[in-house]
């Protein structure tokens, strides 16, 4: 009989590669050799990039989605890219335009990113959704029309959606999941980046939790189940370095848990895999 030479997935569900000022295509090489597989990229504003009206979006999409071409091209990881108007960009573009153009040119920026899926450039749409921290009231329901025509645009697009929110807790993550609804798009496409272990259906009401890999986060989540996604939020910039979790984080934290009987291969097989085959579709593979 022939052993099977089969690596178990370990994928990091969102991590930013600054394709400029970052290590980008090294950073994944640090992922790679901790025994990390798959990696989706997320678009966050560029500062060599700014947004000033709807096509500079695409420019900076098309950025992410070399850096992880690069990736896939220089490395063995597997690498995927989401795309969308990043939240906060809705404030600087009100601070020269007003909030109704600003609105609608982070409408426009949603409609190029939902192009990017169908296109096949970017796996789904994200980050996306309102500023984490307190804003004025109509700038905040701004913010949900552009996150609600962004679950329409996954809808139709067949994808999942990535959120970026305040802190998720169990009342928020409802009204998310009814926005889902009210667009159509099945509560599973919907990825709560940035969520502590809100793993149980009353806590998340459907939605996917993408769990910061902090090692009691992690152990809280799998005490109550499999369906949710590991993520460090990794930002690359060598000027804060320990600013955030280290790009190594999901690997380690994947090898530490089954060492310790934390989990067993068939739970990290779950994480790594299957959900979010389960939530992204066939596209990931
Ligand atoms: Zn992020």
């Amino acid at each position: 009989m022939r052993m099977r030479t089969m690596t178990a997935p370990v994928l990091d569900n969102h991590v930013h590669l600054e394709p400029v000022r970052g290590r980008h295509v090294d950073s994944a090489r640090d992922f790679e050799r901790e025994g990390g597989t798959h990696l989706i990229i997320s678009h966050l504003p560029y500062e060599e990039l700014p947004v000033r009206g709807p096509e500079d979006f695409r420019r900076g999409f098309e950025a992410t989605v070399a850096v992880k071409d690069r990736v896939n091209r220089e490395t063995g990881v597997k690498a995927y890219a989401t795309v969308g108007p990043y939240p906060v960009e809705l404030l600087e573009l009100e601070k020269v335009h007003g909030l109704q153009k600003a609105k609608a040119i982070m409408i426009k920026g949603m409609d190029i990113a939902a192009e990017f899926v169908q296109e096949g450039k970017a796996l789904a749409i994200g980050e996306v959704g309102r500023p984490h921290f307190p804003v004025p009231t109509d700038v905040w329901n701004a913010s949900n029309e552009i996150m609600l025509h962004g679950m329409r645009l996954a809808k139709e697009a067949g994808c999942a959606i990535v959120l970026h929110t305040e802190n998720a807790s169990p009342e928020n993550m409802k009204e998310l999941a009814e926005m889902a609804d009210r667009a159509g798009l099945p509560r599973g496409k919907v990825v709560k980046h940035y969520s502590p272990p809100l793993v149980l259906p009353e806590e998340n009401h459907g939605l996917v939790p993408s769990v910061l890999a902090g090692r009691d986060a992690v152990k809280e989540a799998l005490s109550k189940g499999t369906r949710f996604l590991m993520e460090t939020d990794f930002l690359d910039d060598p000027r804060r370095p320990g600013a955030v979790l280290s790009i190594t984080t999901v690997p380690k934290r994947t090898r530490w848990l089954l060492e310790r009987g934390l989990m067993s291969e068939e739970q990290g097989y779950k994480i790594h895999h299957d959900i979010p085959r389960a939530t992204y579709g066939s596209a990931f593979e």
